[in-house]
């Protein structure tokens, strides 16, 4: 009997360097409820053999698991009476796809993790668990389909290659033409009409421009990038993409950073697409996804309207990716494994595919511009908004010297004052954008000068008043959350504690004293607890019910205020890094999104910026004297060898105790510098924020050439790693971070 059993490596959700062994012997049922009744030959097959992608239950260090079938039929390394039978093939699950395998291992290879935590992050616990019977079956018919329409696509061929013009021929091809439509589901009587959006629109000739060279690069098969103001027609291009696609019967994901705020887009998407659209986010019920995951693995002819996950979803027959925001930090996982950028997967994933793929933004990052300098993708764009308005107007206010003239009152500039005054005169709405929430960011002892710090993390804590008095004055970590209330006095000498600097509740507060009658919101994450009410808030400002909305980078999100005519970003420095390369990048994409909020359509609008460095080369961006890719900021980031010009891994070592972190990344930075390495190595050092919920943080950083060599100084990177973690059993402290954000 033992001849009879397979042998096969199996994924399991776990950070396992490699993939365990078990048996499998055919023939065995060893799933008590196979599905019955259906007594195809498929289902029969399956029954009796284990294939590549199957759930099966296996034991592990003494807890059972349901993993992924890797190969099957391997030789065993260890002594055939050694290895464990499986405990039972889960058929009642949805098989695992090549295409989803193939991105799991692409993804762990490139961030440095294992497919078991990428496996993971695609199958969360709960999903796999709740998986019904009828998502197999269901996988099963697609299957069944799928076949049959390759066989009738084949036969239309053929038949087209004939001579259409013979009347059999024709009845034929209408025929087959028909069942495949049927098949496909795009028949209108489905419920869901094939989206028509010709009849809808018509593209401006830029937009066809931009549309030709997209496709242009589609056919190339390289990605493509379009990069326009906000307001210039992106969407639309996105959506006769998608229509395009979805009419040749292939399936579209469309993603978003962040979807909570994006609920415009899901609507006017809503409108094309109809019951075909389907989003998908953290922020909907497990059930919910797991609705969506079925639907993906059997529906033909969907747009998943999705955030970095649904990049893990069963994804079949997809013909077209569309990547909107493709600039933004949202698209990066921080924590836990894999974190990868869901831009950059999304780009493996089209890959896989074979599918395309168009990235978008008002202000590509400065890698998707450097790929297209080099040719690896194409750049289509569009210079001007649809509506014909005017790009806004900028001001910018230098706060140091108005200070010297005695032009400030607390956070405003008197100038300002005077915009919010005209603008508020003319029925036009304001937004005040200031990048720190509380009432102040830290505050200070006026005695002795004592900042307090919260205790876990090295972060100083902000203040937070009560708005009615209900609940007293209290002191926040911004980092970990920890609060205390605050007296006012100093803990180390009795003396008075004064808030330093302003954040938006304070702006709040000033802006209400010097504007009694205006109506005034705030938009931040403490006003914003609820998602309830930050739509709230949001539908309120864009109905004109408010007429001055205060906030954070939330305010920056996919709106549409038509009767917004003042945008002022407040202490505009805090934008600006001194620490992270890429803080100057970010603020120039930043400042830019909060220009394209203001004066849409109509009225041209006015943009303030209050700055102590005014002539930082940021605002000369902003101010259209500069392309970003021309200035400082790229010539700085080759000539300190930062992305795009090479790829950065941070290795960062957590530890609770301070001595051992620096002990131990000393140690390791040893390793990895010695011998001849393809890298340039900087650290240990201690990141801006280097101490975090009680652990203590040394962060080594790498800059590997961009070459082919990159796989293989990757794996010798892990290597070492992995052999320090076993000789100094120090397990649990180390995270790789690939491509950092
Ligand atoms: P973006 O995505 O670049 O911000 P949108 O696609 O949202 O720009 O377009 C901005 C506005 O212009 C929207 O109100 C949109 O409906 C309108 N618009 C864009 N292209 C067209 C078009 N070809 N015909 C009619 N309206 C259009
Ligand atoms: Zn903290």
């Amino acid at each position: 009997m033992a001849d009879d059993k397979i042998y096969i490596s199996v994924i399991l959700p776990l950070r396992l360097e490699w993939e365990p062994c078990y048996s499998y012997t055919p023939g065995i049922s060893c799933f008590p409820g196979t599905i019955k009744g259906e007594e195809t030959e498929a289902a029969a097959e399956d029954t009796e053999t284990v294939r590549r992608g199957d759930r099966v239950r296996v034991s592990f260090a003494g807890r059972e698991y349901v993993g992924t079938v890797d190969e099957t039929g391997i030789l065993p390394q260890t002594a055939p009476d050694k290895i464990k039978e499986i405990i039972s093939v889960e058929r009642e699950m949805a098989r695992v796809t090549e295409e989803e395998l193939a991105l799991w291992k692409q993804v762990a290879e490139y961030y440095m993790c294992t497919v078991g935590e990428v496996c993971k992050a695609a199958y969360p616990a709960g999903k796999i668990s709740g998986e019904k019977k009828l998502a197999a079956m269901q996988q099963r018919e697609a299957e069944r389909r799928n076949k049959k329409m390759s066989l009738l696509q084949e036969k239309l061929a053929k038949l087209r290659e004939k001579l259409p013009k013979e009347g059999k021929i024709r009845e034929k091809i209408a025929a087959a033409e028909a069942e495949l439509q049927k098949l496909q589901g795009l028949m209108p009587e489905e419920g869901n009409p094939v989206p028509m959006p010709d009849d809808r629109i018509m593209l401006s000739p830029a937009q066809d421009e931009a549309l030709m060279k997209i496709k242009e690069a589609f056919r190339k098969g390289i990605p493509a990038l379009l990069k326009g103001v906000t307001g210039s027609g992106k969407t639309e291009i996105y959506t006769r993409l998608a229509c395009e696609c979805i009419r040749k019967g292939q399936n579209v994901l469309y993603m978003v950073p962040e979807i909570a705020l994006g609920r415009q887009l899901e609507m006017r998407l809503q409108e094309v697409f109809g019951a075909r659209l389907m989003a998908f986010h953290s922020g909907e019920t497990m059930a919910r996804r797991r609705d969506t995951a079925d639907r993906v693995r059997t529906a033909d002819g969907y747009i998943v309207l999705g955030t970095r996950s649904s990049i893990f979803l069963p994804h079949h027959n997809l013909g077209l990716i569309i990547v909107d925001e493709e600039h933004d930090s949202s698209y990066k996982q921080d924590s836990p494994a894999p974190r990868y950028n869901g831009r950059d997967t999304a780009v493996m994933l089209a890959g896989i595919h074979g599918c395309d793929i168009v990235l978008g933004s008002a202000t590509p990052s400065l890698e998707s511009l450097y790929n297209c300098m080099s040719g690896k993708y194409a750049i289509a764009e569009l210079k001007e908004r649809y509506h014909h308005a005017e790009d806004a107007e900028i001001e910018i206010i230098d706060t140091i010297a108005e200070r010297k003239k005695n032009g400030m009152r607390g956070s405003l500039s008197i100038k300002l004052i005077e915009h919010i005054s005209e603008t508020l005169e003319e029925g036009g709405q304001v937004m005040l954008f200031r990048a720190r929430r509380s009432f102040s960011p830290a505050v200070q002892c006026v005695e002795c000068g004592f900042i307090p710090k919260c205790p876990h993390c090295n972060v100083s804590l902000s203040l937070h008043k009560s708005r009615n008095g209900a609940t007293p004055e209290r002191l926040v970590c911004h980092s970990c959350g920890y609060s205390t209330p605050f007296g006012g006095k100093c803990p180390e000498c009795e003396g008075e504690m004064k808030g330093l600097g302003a954040g938006t509740q304070k702006i709040e507060e000033e802006v209400s004293a010097l504007f009694p009658s205006a109506r005034i919101a705030r938009l931040d994450s403490d006003t914003a607890q609820s998602a309830v009410y930050s739509k709230d808030i949001v539908r309120k400002f864009s109905k004109g019910e408010t007429d001055i909305l205060i906030g954070t980078q939330m305010v920056t999100k996919g709106f549409d205020f038509p009767n917004l005519r003042l945008v002022a970003v407040l202490q505009a420095d805090t934008l600006l890094g001194i620490q992270d390369f890429r803080a100057d990048e970010k603020a120039a994409q930043l400042l830019e999104q909060f220009r394209g909020r203001c004066g849409r359509r109509e009225k041209r609008g006015l943009f303030v910026i209050q700055t102590s460095s005014p002539e930082h080369p940021v605002y000369r961006i902003i101010a259209g004297n500069e392309k970003i890719e021309e200035t400082s900021l790229l010539a700085e980031r080759k000539q300190f060898s930062y992305p795009p010009f090479s790829r950065v891994i941070n290795i960062e070592i957590r530890d609770t105790s301070e001595q051992r972190a620096m002990l131990m990344s000393t140690k390791l930075c040893g390793i990895l510098e010695s011998g001849h390495t393809p890298y340039a190595l900087t650290g240990p050092f201690s990141p801006s924020v280097d101490k975090a919920a009680d652990n203590y943080i040394r962060i080594i950083r790498l800059n590997l050439r961009k070459d082919r060599q990159l796989v293989s100084t990757k794996r010798r990177i892990m290597n070492a790693i992995n052999e320090f973690e076993a000789a100094e059993k120090y397990s649990g402290h180390i995270v790789i971070d690939v491509d950092p954000v």
